[in-house]
């Protein structure tokens, strides 16, 4: 029997769901105009936002399918970032989508070439204990491609210096929800730096909060085999 591929074929429901996440950047205030790129991993290479386009007015005949060697066909041009989305999908097996947005709080820490440390728990969001910062590179380069995956290591999102942020996730939804988390970060951390640099987890804590991340969100039917809650649960009675 033929195994069954790990992300779904190329479908007008994946499309439109592309749509849907790069028009979720305008409603979520993660980006203004053409800026950002929303891609999602198909059973045969990758699905890709066409650049400079217009969110309001993308169609599903106008997104662009790549394989892993970073060819396509067709008359419509792919985001000019094709290749951070290649690269993540090389580096990530089990990354389903990529979503790239200059969004504000993020690309003013990524103006400072400053990643985001562990000032508050919620970086663990990105797989690690900090947010790295990229070192610059101009857009649409293999250069600045590289920069993100040494920025990357082996966590699931990073800024970008004098540009914006990158994140990937199992799914669309999830990796919107990364971009999402990021930029509350570093809106937060750009707050927390006016009263001067904020205190600091240690790797242990850090290393903490990323087992309890493992099991955070899931109900107890949802654990996989041999894991247990990583927080004290009341005790039920009912
Ligand atoms: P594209 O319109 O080519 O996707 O470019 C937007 C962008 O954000 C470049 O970094
Ligand atoms: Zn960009």
């Amino acid at each position: 029997m033929p195994e069954k591929p790990l992300f779904p074929d190329d479908s007008a429901e994946l499309r439109r769901e592309i749509i849907e996440t790069a028009r979720a950047f305008t409603r979520l205030g993660l980006t203004k105009g053409t800026s950002g790129n929303v891609s999602a991993r198909t059973s045969s290479g990758f699905l890709l936002t066409p650049s400079g386009t217009p969110y309001e007015v993308l169609s599903e005949d106008r997104i662009v399918a790549l394989d892993l060697e970073g060819c396509y066909r067709g008359d419509i041009l792919p985001s000019s970032e094709w290749r951070m989305h290649l690269d993540f999908y090389l580096a990530k097996p089990a990354c389903g989508a990529v979503v790239h947005c200059h969004s504000p709080r993020a690309t003013a820490l990524a103006c400072h070439r400053k990643g985001i440390p562990a000032f508050h728990y919620m970086v663990a969001l990105a797989g690690g204990d900090r947010i790295e910062c990229a070192d610059y590179a101009s857009f649409g380069t293999r250069a600045l491609s590289d920069a993100m995956i040494a920025a990357l290591g082996d966590r699931n999102a990073c800024l970008l210096a004098n540009h914006g942020q990158i994140a990937g996730g199992p799914t669309l939804q999830k990796a919107l929800a990364v971009a999402e988390g990021i930029e509350d970060l570093a809106d937060q951390y750009l707050s927390a730096l006016a009263l001067g640099e904020p205190v600091i987890l240690d790797a242990a804590e850090m290393a903490d909060i990323l087992r309890k991340f493992k099991s955070y969100g899931k109900q107890t039917n949802e654990f996989e085999e041999g894991q247990s809650a990583a927080f004290e649960l009341p005790k039920r009675v009912g």
